[in-house]
């Protein structure tokens, strides 16, 4: 492709993606994708064109037989999973980091890269009201960030034992707490950092679905009983399933008197704390060793963009560091690198994504949208509330309110089968998209309040079809 191609096809392209986004925020499309396994690939060839073929019929292919695979994380009624915003200064942000097409395999190789990644995460840092103590790198995902953490916490344990024989020099077992409802790049991250399943402990939680800090306490008693050694908890800010916050501030106790590393995963929630009236909920931390947080959530920065924030960079660079001939620099003393703050060699330029993301909404127009979402998940807190046959199960500290509708009578797996059958009718009618998962033991629906073009009408327009569906027959 040459020069004036790539100019021409390039502004088809961003018309197009305009188009898109303009009837997404207007619901156009069905918001989850209803396509059957293997439509998607049963409609392009199964082999490689063998000669160059031209782009132009391309937008026409991604309107037939893409967009209908596609499911609409930018649709006003997604209220799946968790938000995943794009915001369009982001997407510009992405646009001109492929475009720039740099490579951070150390400062030299793009200083512009490193320093930005440095200005803007340390920016998110201010706006997330945490001290100067802290530093950040933007990594791909929770999951990695999660994992670097243990790596790190082991490694801080046993004194740099990777540097000897590791792991298996290891005579007594080291052990990683995380509560229920830890994400499942928890335990993920435990088992590829070799700490091994049986060395993971699941700490119950309380009847607000938060880690009880008196069982860690035990859990962790029990085990320095039993000669092994307790090396890392993992708490949660946000959880998956109900947003529930595990309490940091007594976790941090119980880590600081028995030497553990605290990682916080706040990887969806955290973008709340850039509202001071949310940050009560972290309380406590600053004793934290580490923290992850993904932009690319509710915030807006498009994903991949995760924060990986630590208060010891140095321990960080330690672990992660690798120094080959041909990586060296005369800069190295004087610049940070960032492969040595993470797993990859490789990085792109992400920040660009992030700084267009803050200039464009400024904290405060970031501000503003997050508090209209938490108004949209207490406004449906308060109507389950009110409403007979709904229940609310769990508090709503966020964006996200956990539902079950419990027609009179009802129980046990009969309920579960109502529950999947209103929440599967909502989705296949294309008109909101929701996400059930098991509580307890039971199924309820999440109601994940955030995409970027949600206003209240559409949260007023779910609640009326959840009632229709749910309550039909009953
Ligand atoms: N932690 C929590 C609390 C999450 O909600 C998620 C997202 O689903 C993750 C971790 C994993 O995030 P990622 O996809 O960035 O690895």
């Amino acid at each position: 492709m040459d020069i004036e191609e790539f100019r021409r096809l390039g502004h088809e392209v961003v018309d197009w993606i305009a188009d898109y986004r303009a009837s997404t925020a207007r619901g156009e499309f069905p918001v989850m994708s209803r396509v059957a396994p293997g439509d998607v690939r049963a409609a392009l060839p199964a082999t490689p064109p063998a000669q160059p073929q031209s782009l132009d019929g391309l937008l026409d292919e991604l309107t037939s037989l893409i967009l209908p695979g596609c499911t609409h994380w930018q649709d006003p009624r997604f209220f799946a999973y968790f938000p995943s915003n794009s915001s369009l200064a982001a997407v510009l942000g992405d646009f001109l980091s492929t475009g720039l097409a740099q490579l951070g395999l150390n400062w030299q190789a793009s200083p512009a890269l490193t320093e930005l990644e440095e200005l803007t995460t340390d920016w998110l840092r201010q706006m997330l009201g945490l001290s100067a103590a802290w530093s950040g790198v933007i990594q791909d995902a929770a999951s990695t960030a999660t994992l670097v953490a243990l790596i790190c916490a082991r490694e801080r344990t046993t004194s740099h034992g990777a540097a000897r024989g590791g792991l298996q020099a290891s005579e007594r077992p080291l052990i990683v707490y995380a509560s229920t409802q830890s994400h499942s790049s928890v335990e993920k991250a435990a088992l590829l950092a070799g700490f091994g399943r049986e060395n993971l402990r699941v700490v119950a939680v309380d009847d607000r679905y938060c880690m009880s800090a008196e069982a860690l306490r035990r859990a962790v008693e029990a085990d320095q009983a039993a000669g092994r050694v307790p090396c890392a908890v993992v708490a949660t800010v946000g959880s998956t399933a109900t947003t529930g916050v595990d309490p940091l501030e007594s976790i941090a106790s119980i880590a600081r008197t028995h030497g553990l590393w605290l990682h916080v995963d706040a990887a969806m929630a955290g973008s709340a704390m850039i509202l001071p009236e949310c940050r009560p909920l972290w309380q406590g931390i600053e004793a934290a060793d580490s923290l992850v947080l993904n932009p690319h959530k509710w915030l807006g920065a498009s994903f991949d963009c995760s924060t990986y924030f630590v208060r010891d960079a140095q321990h960080l660079v330690r672990v992660m560091s690798t120094n080959p001939s041909y990586l060296r620099t005369a800069a190295d003393a004087k610049v940070r690198n960032f492969r040595d703050w993470g797993i990859p060699l490789g990085r792109r330029f992400r920040a660009l994504k992030l700084w267009l993301l803050i200039r464009e909404q400024g904290v405060q127009g970031l501000q503003k949208r997050l508090r209209r979402d938490l108004e949209h998940a207490r406004w449906l807190a308060a109507q389950v509330d009110a409403a007979t046959g709904w229940q609310r199960l769990a508090p709503v500290p966020f964006q996200t309110v956990c539902v079950r509708h419990v027609p009179q009578g009802m129980q046990g797996e009969a309920l579960d089968a109502h529950t999947l059958a209103w929440v599967r009718r909502i989705n296949e009618s294309g008109r909101a998209y929701l996400t059930p998962a098991v509580l307890g033991d039971r199924w309820m629906v999440r109601v994940s309040f955030g995409v970027e073009a949600t206003e209240h009408e559409h949260a007023v327009a779910l609640w009326r079809q959840m009632r229709e569906e749910a309550e039909r027959g009953s």
